[in-house]
């Protein structure tokens, strides 16, 4: 789960341009709020609104693509909205998709699931991309799969990590099925790897943690903690009213050393929460593929478009639908 959050990230946001060195493997995007700089190794963003850009240099990939690599996950969360049937992408089909967007602007990839630790030669596949590509290379994860070998065969080639920790102690337990202590060690390993945030579900279960859990990712070193409210799924009814409004309230009073970010509709409005582009459309921020190999417009959609030999044809097909 969690795959449409992986955005490529900003600890800074999307700033003005004072002040702020970038490397020179810098990544540029154009679109109508102007020229967007990023440079995926410090997780700077430098909007350049002053800068006018014509419509026929816009870049044509959305700005950035979370893609579920497999639907398998050993856990059994009960809001889980990942398919169950058995489905995983071709590594070299995802490696071509992510040469393809990188080269019309993307400006990062995230992988999620299903859970993508679970996914054959996930590592050689992040860095692949992260040598082929300037795209930045994030994913989530519920942490139980990582291992020293595992973060050592990642160190340099993915650019985020996202934890998700869905409670502490014994309501993190009840509702993921696994010790916290094995989540509180993936936490000390990933510091050891990445920058990483934790994302946290928010619902009955969860809402009157929200200060353990800030208090968790502040301890832990996370830089971000992004909370989501629960979505709807076939078994479960999402977030209450009640739930949603004691997390905006919490929220609009909360002062904690990780960046704060909530997700208003669901995973993927995280993206825009993070990086907010004035003005952007939201098939302009953020796509999906799903482990079937369908792009949709978020991990949510009820339709998509299965991708042929080009991705940019079916985001192209994707935006001439809305
Ligand atoms: S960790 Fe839980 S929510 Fe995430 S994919 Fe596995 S079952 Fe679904």
């Amino acid at each position: 789960m969690h795959e449409a959050d992986e955005l490529a990230r900003s600890r800074s946001g999307v700033t003005g341009s004072g002040g702020i060195i970038l490397s020179v493997r810098c990544k540029i995007r154009m679109s109508a709020a102007g020229v967007h700089l990023f440079d995926r190794v410090s997780g700077t963003n430098v909007l350049l609104d002053e800068v006018p850009v014509p419509a026929e240099q816009f870049s044509a990939a959305p700005r950035y693509l979370s893609v579920a690599l497999t639907n398998a996950c050993e856990l059994r969360c009960n809001y889980c909205y990942a398919p169950k049937h058995v489905a995983a992408l071709d590594k070299e089909r995802v490696l071509k998709w992510a040469i393809e967007l990188d080269a019309a602007g993307c400006l990062g990839v995230g992988f999620g699931g299903g859970e993508p630790t679970a996914y054959r030669r996930f590592a050689q596949l992040c860095s692949d991309i992260t040598q082929s590509t300037s795209m930045a290379v994030t994913f989530t994860t519920h942490g139980h799969r990582l291992t020293p070998r595992l973060v050592e065969s990642l160190r340099g080639v993915v650019h985020f990590v996202r934890l998700s920790v869905d409670g502490v102690g014994s309501t993190y337990e009840r509702l993921r099925g696994r010790p916290f202590e094995a989540v509180v060690r993936a936490a000390a390993l990933l510091g050891s790897l990445a920058p990483f945030g934790i994302n946290a579900v928010i619902n009955g279960d969860t809402v009157g943690e929200l200060d353990d859990l800030a208090e968790f990712a502040d301890k832990a070193g996370a830089s971000e903690l992004l909370l989501l409210p629960e979505q709807p799924t076939a078994a479960i009814p999402g977030i209450s009213d009640a739930d949603a409004q004691r997390l905006v309230e919490w929220a609009a009073a909360a002062r904690i050393g990780a960046r704060l970010a909530i997700s208003r509709t669901g995973l993927e409005a995280a993206l825009s929460t993070a990086e907010a582009v004035p003005g952007e459309h939201p098939l302009d921020a953020h796509m999906h593929v799903d482990a079937m190999g369908f792009l949709r417009p978020h991990a949510y959609a009820p339709k998509g478009l299965s991708v042929g030999g080009s991705i940019m044809e079916a985001v192209h097909a994707l935006r001439g639908a809305r």
